[in-house]
């Protein structure tokens, strides 16, 4: 049953059901040619015909964006950031028109806006832009008018006119900001996985679809490697409280929805597994153990808005030096590197190594339940598995462990928790 608007003025009801405002947004494979866009166009149109208020977010056509950060790449390695923005965002332009004139051949009427154009309105840090402000009324025109309005999605306008991105992933953000700003009942992620599952289906062939995750569930996941949802658009969506569902633009199939805690009814203690390997372990040796040390580390790695995940630090020798491990971002650690070695501090080697990754379990239940991180390191002993920096929150525990053993642990984790489907 859909709810009525939590802002704005009710929509009337069509013939005993509510005229909803949905904002559907489709993913790379959901429009990787004209086949699949005529596919995802159909599902936009069967919801118009339906009486309900119709908003469409797309991505560019999958691999698109890839090979559109493959050149900036080998233009320019050290590239200009806005520039970067100006051609990764070009391949969502592609799928908004052809998506436009699909509906418009269909009879639906339908219009492509760029982000400029609403605008949606962001700050100006090229390739990770923040959403500030989604410029509705030309979407509400359009509706108005009786049409669709499709979004290039990841896409946005810094405060000095140019054109941002809003990291990889980001159509789900422009999604949700949409639905945010419009007021809509929901908003459906049409995506190639028919829901969230309790782990990568890709890793783990024994995972089950989940039929409601609660928000603070869903963050973690994404945050530790769910890449279902980029983790923005769940944090938005948290806030802003916008109804969020995941479901397949392949297949008829109910989905997942991502709700308030209160609503899920049968918890469990471990909800998900997941996986990432979009972290790097940087390992400073022969540290002075004195106070200011910490501070002297992450001091530059934090002005340079290097995101630092998980830290350990050893008492080495004697109490006088320690060993300290962290992770920072892949795609940082060559500058992250660099301004250790430049800082004032004394050590003894700085040792990278790419070849980790970062495995999670993740379950509001561990709020209540205890012994959940014993079984986890239990079950990574008993299959060899070394595990080399931990890290917890309320509802997660993550571990650190080489990358070789990643599929390894994720499946054994899967099944000590129960989550294996049965078939
Ligand atoms: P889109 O192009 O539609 O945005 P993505 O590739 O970004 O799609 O996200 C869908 C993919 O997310 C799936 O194909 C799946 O491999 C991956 N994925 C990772 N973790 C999960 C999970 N827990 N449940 C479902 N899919 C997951
Ligand atoms: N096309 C962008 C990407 O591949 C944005 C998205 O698909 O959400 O990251
Ligand atoms: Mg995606």
């Amino acid at each position: 049953m859909l709810r009525p608007p939590a802002g704005g003025k009710p929509l009337q009801a069509v013939e005993g059901c509510f005229m909803a405002r949905l904002v559907l947004k489709f993913g790379g494979t959901s429009v990787a040619d004209r086949e699949h866009i005529r596919n995802a166009a159909g599902r936009v149109a069967r919801e118009a015909a339906a009486g309900h208020e119709v908003a469409v977010v797309v991505s560019a056509m999958s691999g698109v964006t890839n090979d559109l950060v493959g050149q900036v790449a080998a233009v320019s390695p050290l590239h200009d950031a806005a520039e970067y923005d100006a051609v990764v965002a070009s391949g969502e332009q592609v799928t908004s028109g052809l998506m436009a004139l699909t509906l418009q051949e269909m009879g639906v009427p339908a219009r492509s806006f760029l982000g400029w154009q609403l605008p949606i309105r962001t700050d100006g840090a090229h390739g990770r832009a923040r959403i500030r402000h989604v410029e509705a009324d030309p979407l509400r025109a359009a509706a108005a008018a009786g049409g669709v309005a499709v979004v290039a999605g990841f896409q946005g306008l810094s405060p000095d006119g140019r054109v941002t991105t809003l990291g990889r992933g980001g159509s789900d953000t422009t999604a949700v900001a949409l639905a945010a700003a419009l007021g809509a009942e929901r908003c459906d992620i049409y995506t190639d996985v028919d829901g969230v599952y309790t782990c990568d289906p890709r890793i783990v062939p024994k995972a089950r679809k989940i039929g409601r995750i609660a928000f603070e569930e869903m963050l973690e996941m994404a945050s530790q490697g769910a890449k279902v949802l980029q983790t923005r658009s769940v944090a938005m969506a948290m806030r802003r409280g916008v109804r969020l569902r995941v479901l397949s633009s392949f297949q008829d199939a109910p989905g997942t929805m991502i709700v308030g805690e209160d609503e899920i009814v049968e918890e469990q203690v471990v909800t998900g597994v997941a996986v990432s390997r979009e972290d790097a372990k940087v390992t400073l040796t022969g540290v002075e153990d004195r106070p200011g040390v910490a501070a002297a580390i992450f001091g530059p790695l934090a002005d340079a808005e290097i995101n630092v995940d998980m830290i350990v630090q050893n008492v080495a020798d004697g109490g006088q030096h320690t060993d300290i491990t962290f992770t920072v971002p892949k795609s940082d650690l060559e500058r992250a590197t660099a301004l250790l070695r430049e800082a004032s501090l004394a050590f003894d080697a700085l040792v990278p190594d790419r070849n980790v990754a970062k495995v999670s379990v993740v379950g509001i239940g561990m709020r209540s339940h205890a012994g959940v991180a014993q079984r986890m390191f239990a079950t990574l002993a008993a299959r060899g598995i070394n595990i080399e920096v931990i890290s917890t929150s309320e509802i997660k525990i993550s571990v650190l462990i080489a990358d070789e053993y990643a599929e390894l642990a994720a499946r054994a984790l899967h099944t000590a928790y129960g989550l294996d489907c049965d078939g």
